[in-house]
């Protein structure tokens, strides 16, 4: 089926921000490219504490300079990658280069504690990819190497005063570089992001990429093809990312970040493997795709518009993950049931099939506190669908769930940004004008609140008949059932 199309969908000739710079020498300062139009769409404000130069030489070694705004004199890398980082020298202005001590972890750079000081150092990216292997730290995926910048970025390891710190990459003629980082907003071909969020800083990679910039309802969506044989074409991967990108913008009524990246590596088998998202202070998916995977398997995929899904609610507390997880189980089946990807029947019959995972069972503390898969998954979409339901209910059909979520969106609660949950569930619950779910997290949060989910199947009028999903309309809420699959273009 074609998905109904929301808003203009272009496809762009060349990359955005992925960078390649094929010039031999170091950057030297760049222009002021001051652009204040698109401002909002990138990167984070605040004092400029670290400027880097990173050079990759093609085959899997970073060459990194950089000057900080008086650091304090412990740096670090993310765990383990200290092993790989060669060659550390430091100087303070007007001074001489110094070796930079290791001390366990960490380096001393008593030359940052005082005043500005400038770093030369080497990172062998691949060989700590391979030993790591995570992708949250580095790992080797065939010949490109996936490492966030927390791991190849030497970085004062107090973090909490603020600031933030600026990154341009050159790699060689044949190689690229990608991230989830926002741009810059004052320098072009530079990505910034706040110190703060470094340690949980989006998915980036370097090596002999294949990259399309994908324009999506107020999103531009980089993706990023990794060497590998696949069954499918670009153009299939890059169909598949804007119609689940399009799924995505059409519930929340836009699509969440005003950049992402989708890194694509080639893997065994013919299914649509493993999708994670990493989205501190910007927005990264990466995705596994099964070598044999078929066309039809990209359009029948749950995983890349979960994953789209994140990127539309605050990186919120870890005791919260429910509330993530939660959503992007919910939401996902009705995105691509609206977006006609996926039949009516097939996004209720998951949700039925999914569900009992959710209840709670003996011994269960609450949503906050009961970190099981079944409660994190289904007890989180558990949660969303009491709410979607209640809000309807409340506000006579005028609201849904999805118009606390677009509220919260459009208040800055996407995944690049940090957030306390009850802040998120206010600023929902003010859209809609019904407290829903700041009550209802009250109820789940801490206590078990069992659910009749049979009673709650009858009441919206979902039949469960041998395996499939039939809708009785004489359900006392058989027009709130038809409202959650049903696309709503108000806006927020
Ligand atoms: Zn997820």
């Amino acid at each position: 089926m074609k998905p109904a199309s929301v808003g203009a969908s272009v496809l762009l000739a060349s990359a955005l921000a992925c960078g390649h710079t094929p010039t031999r020498t170091a950057s030297p300062s760049p222009p002021d490219a001051r652009r204040g139009s698109d401002s909002s769409r990138r990167g984070p404000a605040g004092p400029v504490v670290g400027e880097y130069a990173v050079r990759y030489d093609g085959q899997g070694e970073l060459r990194v300079e950089a000057t900080l705004d008086r650091s304090g004199r412990v740096l670090t890398v993310e765990r383990g990658v200290e092993d790989f980082v060669d060659d550390l020298e430091i100087k303070a202005d007007g001074a001489e280069w110094t070796r930079g001590e290791r001390d366990g972890r960490s380096f001393l750079a008593a030359p940052c504690e005082l005043g500005p000081c400038s770093l030369r150092y080497r990172v062998r990216l691949r060989a700590a990819a391979r030993a790591i292997g995570d992708l949250d730290v580095a790992s080797e995926e065939g010949e490109v190497i996936e490492a966030p910048p927390s791991s190849w970025l030497l970085a004062p390891e107090r973090r909490d005063g603020g600031g933030r710190v600026r990154f341009r990459v050159e790699t060689t003629e044949s190689t690229r570089f990608c991230t989830g980082v926002l741009r810059s907003r004052e320098i072009e071909g530079a990505w910034d992001i706040a110190l703060g969020d470094l340690w949980t800083s989006p998915y980036s990679v370097f090596g002999p990429l294949r990259v399309r910039a994908l324009e999506e309802s107020g999103g531009a969506v980089e993706l990023a093809i990794a060497p590998g044989a696949l069954a499918v074409s670009d153009d299939d991967l890059a169909d598949w990312t804007r119609d689940s990108a399009r799924a995505v913008a059409g519930y929340f009524g836009r699509f969440p970040l005003a950049e992402a990246l989708v890194l694509v590596v080639p893997s065994r088998g013919r299914w649509i493997g493993e999708g994670k998202t990493l989205s501190g202070g910007g927005g990264a998916i990466f995705i596994r795709v099964g070598e044999h995977a078929p066309k039809k398997k990209l359009h029948e995929d749950w995983v890349l518009v979960h994953e789209m899904t994140h990127l539309a609610f605050p990186t919120v507390a870890r005791e919260h993950d429910w509330a993530e997880e939660g959503l992007a189980t919910y939401v996902e089946p009705f995105a691509r049931a609206r977006a006609g990807i996926l039949s009516i029947e097939d996004a209720w019959l998951g949700l039925a099939d999914g569900l009992p995972n959710g209840l709670p069972t003996a011994g269960d503390r609450g949503l906050d506190r009961t970190p099981t898969w079944g409660r994190t998954y289904w007890g989180g979409a558990l949660f969303y669908l009491l709410a979607d339901v209640e809000i309807r209910k409340r506000t006579q059909g005028r609201f849904g769930l999805e118009h606390a979520l677009r509220a919260i969106l459009t208040a800055g609660g996407d995944n690049a940004h940090r957030w306390a949950l009850d802040d998120a569930f206010d600023v929902g619950d003010r859209a809609t004008g019904v407290p829903v779910l700041r009550e209802l997290h009250r109820a789940m949060g801490t206590s078990p609140h069992p659910v009749d989910l049979d009673a709650l199947w009858r009441e919206l009028g979902v039949v469960r008949a041998s395996g499939a999903i039939r809708f009785d309309d004489a359900a006392p809420l058989a027009a709130i059932r038809r409202a959650i699959t049903t696309p709503d273009p108000r806006g927020r």
